[in-house]
Order: C-alpha cells, then sequence, then structure tokens
C-alpha cells in the first residue's frame, strides 16, 4: 500500500464514523507513525508503507474512532510553540490558553518589578513552562490539587526546561508557600451543564480540571479569594474563563478589591481572559 492509498483509507474511516475533522486527524497521525512533518508526508504520496506502519496507523485510526482524541493518540501536543508529553492525566492545552501566556508576557515587560510567577491548576505545566522558557530570568513556580498531573508536568519540566519548576501539590493555594508578583490559572470552569454534554460524549479529559462547580464559577471565587493572600500589593491576579464568564469573573474581582481590572480576546475574539491587581 501508498502513503497516499493509506492516508485515503484512514480518511475514509474517519469520515464514516462522523469524525469532525478527518483529513486532518488522518494526517496528523500518518505524520506520526511516519515520524515525518505533514508537509513531507503530502510529498511522500508514492512511497511505499511497511506492515509495521501500516498495523500502527490502523491502530491509531481505531483509537480515535473510540473517541479518544488525537494529542492522547500521539502523547504529545504543540503550544506556544513547544511540545508538550500528553496523556489521559491532564487536560490537553489548548490554542486558547496561548491569550493568557501572551497576556501575562505583555504585563512582565511592562512591569519590571513582576519578578515571580505562580501558574494555578497547572496540568500539564504548558502555562508554566512557556512563560519560563520566553522569560528565563521569572521565578516561575506551578501547584495542581491532581498528583497524577504533576507526575505530567515533571516530564515536560524536564525535557523543556531541565527541571527548573519547583511546583507543589495543593488545593488551590493552601499548600503553595510564599507570596508572589503574578498568579496566571486556566482553572476548571465548566458548568453541570457542559460536563453533561461531554459525559455523554465519553470525553476522556479528567473531570477535576474541567468542573467548576453547578455553574462553572465556584472555583474561580474560591481562587479569587485565596490568591489576595498570596499576592503582593498591586501583584497581577490573570484568569482564563469560559467565553460567558469574563464579566462575571471581572464582577467578582471587584468584589474582592481588585483593581485595574481588564478583559482580553481570544485568538477566536473572544472575552476569554481577565487580569487584575491587588489592591
Ligand atoms: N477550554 C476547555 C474546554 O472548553 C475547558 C478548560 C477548563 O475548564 N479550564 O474544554
Amino acid at each position: 500500500m501508498t502513503i497516499r492509498e493509506a492516508l485515503n483509507n484512514g480518511f475514509s474511516l474517519l469520515q464514516q464514523g462522523e469524525i469532525e475533522t478527518p483529513f486532518l486527524d488522518a494526517v496528523v497521525l500518518l505524520s506520526d507513525v511516519l515520524g515525518i512533518s505533514k508537509e513531507i508526508l503530502f510529498a511522500s504520496y508514492p512511497e511505499t508503507m511497511n506492515e509495521e506502519n501500516t498495523a500502527r496507523f490502523l491502530d491509531h485510526i481505531t483509537s480515535r474512532l473510540n473517541g479518544i482524541p488525537v494529542s492522547y493518540i500521539r502523547k504529545k501536543k504543540e503550544f506556544f510553540g513547544l511540545e508538550f508529553y500528553v496523556d489521559r492525566r491532564v487536560l490537553v492545552p489548548r490554542p486558547d490558553t496561548e491569550t493568557i501566556v501572551e497576556t501575562a508576557i505583555g504585563l512582565i515587560d511592562r512591569t519590571p518589578s513582576v519578578q515571580s510567577v505562580h501558574d494555578l491548576c497547572t496540568g500539564s505545566g504548558c502555562i508554566a513552562i512557556a512563560l519560563k522558557k520566553t522569560r528565563p530570568a521569572l521565578y516561575v513556580t506551578a501547584s495542581d490539587i491532581s498528583g497524577e498531573a504533576l507526575q505530567v508536568l515533571r516530564l515536560n519540566a524536564g525535557n523543556l526546561l531541565r527541571n527548573e519548576l519547583p511546583h507543589y501539590q495543593s488545593d488551590l493555594m493552601k499548600s503553595v508557600p510564599g507570596t508572589f508578583d503574578m498568579i496566571v490559572s486556566n482553572p476548571p470552569y465548566l458548568s453541570e451543564a457542559d460536563m453533561d454534554v461531554l459525559k455523554e460524549k465519553g470525553w476522556p479529559e479528567p473531570e477535576s480540571a474541567l468542573y467548576g462547580g453547578k455553574n462553572g464559577l465556584s472555583v474561580i471565587e474560591k481562587l479569587i479569594a485565596e490568591c489576595t493572600d498570596s499576592l503582593r500589593n498591586d501583584g497581577y491576579l490573570l484568569l482564563e474563563g469560559g467565553c460567558d464568564q469574563a464579566g462575571k469573573i471581572k464582577k467578582l474581582m471587584e468584589s474582592m478589591s481588585f483593581s485595574d481590572i481588564i478583559i482580553y480576546k481570544d485568538l477566536a475574539g473572544r472575552d476569554r481572559v481577565v487580569s487584575g491587581r491587588k489592591s
């Protein structure tokens, strides 16, 4: 079988299985099996697939048809130009979340007094590692309630930072020592209704990374209250929320004495990141 034929087979199987982006998924999975880029894959159409690669590709297609996301099958996801290891222990980093990293870097560059940053609910460590990698002089730490997520963070910190990332297992800020100039977080913020939709589909990502309480905002509310004690005066809190939550997050921050509150848009132009200063 040629590479072109294998790709076409994978594509039609995914299409029949009503996978949302069948061609893209087949291309990414086949490139991964062959260990080549998409561009080289397209240039290699006439070449023959060996049996081992054909079997591995079919295995990947079967996993995808069983609802496993491409990133969990490949065990990796690009985020902020870096390659992160991911598996079922962590939420897959979303392109949307690059907005909070970019916003943090903008504020850090304009505010030389910001020297320490804590990433709360870090998961795979994507935000903390992207920040440390981009601004190595910062003192960056991370925490998560899930010990399993921290195993993945350690893998990523080892691969991408040679382990330079102090981290804590902690229920929100409870076991995180010290105070910070900035706290960033992509906390769980899906509502019960959002979760019902995902459960119906058999969604494989950890519930603890997604579920933010009945209305989606319980974790965020608690987090804002706890962060007031862990931020220095004038310190920044930056939060990612759902598309319809930015206004509510702003109100919560105002009610807990944050000032200079700004809402930032994600790549799709939706209000997604809220920043405030402890006053
Ligand atoms: N953005 C994720 C989603 O839509 C939710 C992530 C989160 O709750 N932090 O699935």
